[in-house]
């Protein structure tokens, strides 16, 4: 039996892998100008920082970690998310201890989801955490780094939904008005939801089924509930946005998969994706690192789905750049100009042009064909009488026209043409 790819992952080939490098560099490129700076951390963890993080009562840590006993028999989990694992690091490496720390990441992560499109089971994301202080204004930075971002792949006009979700003093009164609000309706929630009453009952509040939908419409929102000082930020925060020129608009259903949340939550979402239309959620997350065993420190962060991304990209047809091609391809006419061919390669290479050599045993109409096909500018045809004379023959791929330089020429040719 044939091998395939695990169900909701993929290869990401050639015609595509570029494209998600082009959507990496803007991640770099937004990364530096805001200010935060790349970590590398491990693709698994023990369980228990993402139990202890995300919180056992969320969907992730309830259905949808990949988690595996190792030799030895601990348990380990790869990350279903950045900001637990990037929050451990930072605690371990004390890397708030003498002011902040602004970290970005690019990378995969993995959910036993229920594969479909815009939703994988290996997908990958670009971060950014900011950790070590509580200002609102961090809060409208990272929204800002998140729309920059997208507006730099030419993706405009996308909608920033925000909310609060309070702080553990005002949220427990809220939490209680919501289930005795829910608790009257109980027998219309899906089963998903009965369940997520007793552990998780925000998340009924963006259940996407549509009983639970029109039963959610009438419920408390937690912006009636917040004490002044999380009413406070939550104004601040608005203000910024409106300071950097951010459209966004208040959603009081936005709630978060994750436990770890406190006040500001938001998601950038696009009505071009279907099903699943957010393509970039974060929020503050303050009591993150004390629940993983460290001292306290306020964080805000977000993560954008850069399989989302690039597929509105494409549904929107933006630019991702050039595909890399080779400028030259060199062809020996037959096997006796091999060797020639291979001097005039290596000659190129290390000028720094980038160049190819055609393997094929087609005929010459066919090996141009191909050649133009990988996007390279120029063919070196090299023969016995080219050889002969101390000449190349070079075809242009853009207008086709056919010249002949002398072999001596083949590096400066090519620079020549680029000015
Ligand atoms: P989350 O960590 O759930 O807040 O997700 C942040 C972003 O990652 C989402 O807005 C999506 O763009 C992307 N994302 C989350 N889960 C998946 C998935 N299973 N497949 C593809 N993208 C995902």
């Amino acid at each position: 039996m044939k091998i395939s790819v695990p169900r909701g992952t993929c290869d990401v080939l050639p015609a595509n892998s570029y494209k998600r490098a082009y959507i990496e560099n803007a991640a770099r490129e937004i990364s530096s100008l805001f200010g935060y700076k790349e970590i590398r951390t491990p693709v698994f963890e023990h369980t228990e920082l993402f139990c202890r993080g995300i919180g056992s009562g969320s969907d992730i840590v309830r259905k949808e970690m990949y988690t595996f006993e190792d030799k030895k028999g601990r348990s380990l989990t790869l990350r279903p998310e950045g900001t637990a694992t990037v929050m451990r690091a930072i605690v371990e490496n004390n890397l708030c201890q003498t002011g902040y720390a602004k970290l970005f990441y690019i990378g995969p992560f993995f959910r036993y989801e229920r594969p479909q499109e815009g939703r994988y089971r290996q997908f990958h994301q670009f971060g950014l955490e900011a950790a070590g202080v509580d200002s609102p204004l961090l809060d409208a930075e990272i929204i800002h780094a998140a729309c920059s971002f997208f507006g730099k792949l030419g993706l405009e006009n996308l909608t920033v939904q925000l909310n609060s979700l309070g702080c553990p003093e005002c949220r427990p009164a809220y939490r209680e008005a919501l289930v005795s609000f829910f608790e009257s309706k109980k027998d219309d929630l899906c089963g998903d939801c009965k369940e997520r009453l007793a552990i998780n009952p925000l998340r009924v509040l963006d259940c996407k089924n549509a009983a639970c939908r029109a039963i959610a419409a009438d419920a408390p929102v937690m912006l009636d509930y917040l004490c002044p000082e999380c009413s406070n930020h939550f104004d601040i925060v608005k203000k910024a946005l409106e300071v950097y020129g951010i459209n966004y608009a208040v959603n009081r259903k936005i709630v978060r998969g994750l436990d770890y949340y406190t006040r500001t939550v938001f998601e950038v979402v696009s009505d071009q994706l279907g099903a699943q239309d957010a393509i970039c959620g974060g929020g503050r997350y303050n009591n993150l690192a004390e629940e993983i065993g460290g001292k306290s420190i306020p964080a805000v962060g977000f993560a954008a789905g850069i399989e989302r991304t690039a597929a509105l990209m494409e549904k929107r047809g933006c630019s991702f750049g050039k595909e890399p091609a080779p400028e030259v391809f060199v062809v020996p006419f037959e096997e006796s100009c091999v060797m020639k061919a291979a001097e005039v390669l290596g000659r190129l290479r290390n000028s720094g042009i980038s160049s190819d050599l055609t393997y094929s045993k087609k005929n010459i109409k066919k090996i141009f064909r191909d050649i133009a096909e990988a996007g390279a500018d120029y063919a070196y045809i090299i023969g016995p009488d080219e050889m002969a004379a101390g000449k190349i023959s070079v075809k242009s791929m853009k207008d086709k026209a056919q010249a002949e330089i002398n072999d001596s020429e083949a590096v400066e040719f090519i620079l020549k043409g680029r000015c």
